[in-house]
């Protein structure tokens, strides 16, 4: 049942374990209780969010305006063939449960994304990705409530715009639309994505190269390089992966010889962020209870009671340093509230 909540700590929602108040909390569980809501509160020139598992935002302060928490689940099966499933998937599953659950039904296509952390609404956004699978490759149609109209809109995967890390829901529509189900075409048969990262070497040390046994390596590979959140307060991946013009890279990688760098087409290379950053020193550096992690670069920790703000000044503070040694931007994934 819908209800709404006062002085609401967001801690538990926020996978950097930082204490926010929200002002209001409003948590749903059907399409009919959000169109209600806000038909009864026009909330458009409001200041209001859409949170799912908390898993890529860092808030930097109380929110003084309404958070909105879809809790809407279950996985149904919308069509078969001999080739495919569609499955329509509520926004508030968790992904890795879905991810499981596909794997132990025998399904194909997003086996690689195991371990990502955070609720089904929130995949199509930010498009996830990880090991040379992203999200848009198996999704068919976004199931959304608009706030504007109040009417329940399906955005078809061209209409959601995906791009590396990117969809229309992080740009034209942000935060314009509920995402309330996300519709997934996965395959029956096999078709393993192995090339990428690790994942092959991995896969030596098993018998057989299966679904089941991808899924273990891969979360054998995150498991060894990313902090958990429920141990270390953190978002994963802090910063983009830059993408630069061809011309800028190969004057890089001249005076840098060692740059890992990944062409994106004739006229644009991608940059890992995290090379980046460790070549300017931060990897381990603690300031406070906020602080890069000792193996990761990429991934900026709480260690306890950093605040919101702590952690931002170090984000800018790195963002500076790389500009200042590589001439290059760096852009935050994480989201700022
Ligand atoms: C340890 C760790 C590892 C990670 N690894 C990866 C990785 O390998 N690849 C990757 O791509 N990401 C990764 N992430 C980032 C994160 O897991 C993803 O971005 C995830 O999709 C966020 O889900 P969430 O439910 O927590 O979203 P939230 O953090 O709650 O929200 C993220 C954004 O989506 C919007 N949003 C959320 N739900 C909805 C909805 N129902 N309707 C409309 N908008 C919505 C929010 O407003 C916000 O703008 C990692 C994070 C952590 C902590």
């Amino acid at each position: 049942m819908a209800q709404l909540l006062e002085n609401y700590s967001l801690k538990k929602h926020n996978t950097f374990g930082i204490e926010a108040k929200a002002k209001y909390f409003f948590e749903f569980e059907t399409e009919a209780e959000i169109q209600d809501f806000l038909k009864k509160n026009d909330i458009i020139d409001t200041q209001y969010i859409i949170l799912g598992g908390g898993s890529n935002l860092l808030f930097t302060e109380d929110f003084d305006g309404l958070v909105l928490h879809p809790n809407i689940t279950g996985i149904e099966l919308l069509d078969e063939d001999e080739d495919s499933v569609l499955l329509r998937v509520g926004c508030n599953e968790e992904w890795d449960e879905f991810v499981e659950w596909a794997v132990n039904n025998d399904l194909y296509g997003i086996e690689n994304l195991s371990l990502i952390p955070g609720k089904i609404g929130a995949s199509p956004v930010q498009n996830i990705g990880a090991y040379g699978v992203e999200v848009r490759e198996v999704i068919e149609n976004v199931e959304a409530i608009s706030i504007e109209s109040k009417d329940a809109v399906i955005f078809s995967n061209a209409r959601c715009e995906f791009d590396y890390r990117n969809s229309v829901f992080k740009n034209e529509y942000k935060n314009l639309f509920i995402i309330t189900h996300v519709q997934f075409r996965l395959k029956k048969k096999s078709d393993l994505k192995l090339q990428y990262g690790a994942i092959s070497k991995e896969l030596e040390a098993y018998d057989e190269i299966n679904l089941k046994n991808i899924r273990k390596a891969i979360i054998k590979i995150r498991e060894s390089k990313l902090p958990d959140p429920e141990e270390l307060g953190n978002a994963g991946s802090f910063f983009k992966n830059p993408i630069v013009d061809k011309e800028k890279a190969d004057k890089l990688k001249a005076q840098f010889e060692n740059m890992p760098s990944y062409e994106v087409n004739d006229s644009e290379t991608k940059l890992a962020a995290g090379w980046l950053i460790e070549q300017c020193d931060w990897k381990g550096k603690r300031f406070g209870d906020a602080g890069v992690h000792k193996d990761q670069a990429l991934v900026l920790v709480n260690y306890g009671n950093a605040n919101g703000n702590d952690i931002l000044k170090l984000a800018n503070d790195i963002r500076k340093s790389v500009m200042f040694k590589f001439g290059v931007k760096l852009e935050m994934e994480v989201n700022a509230i």
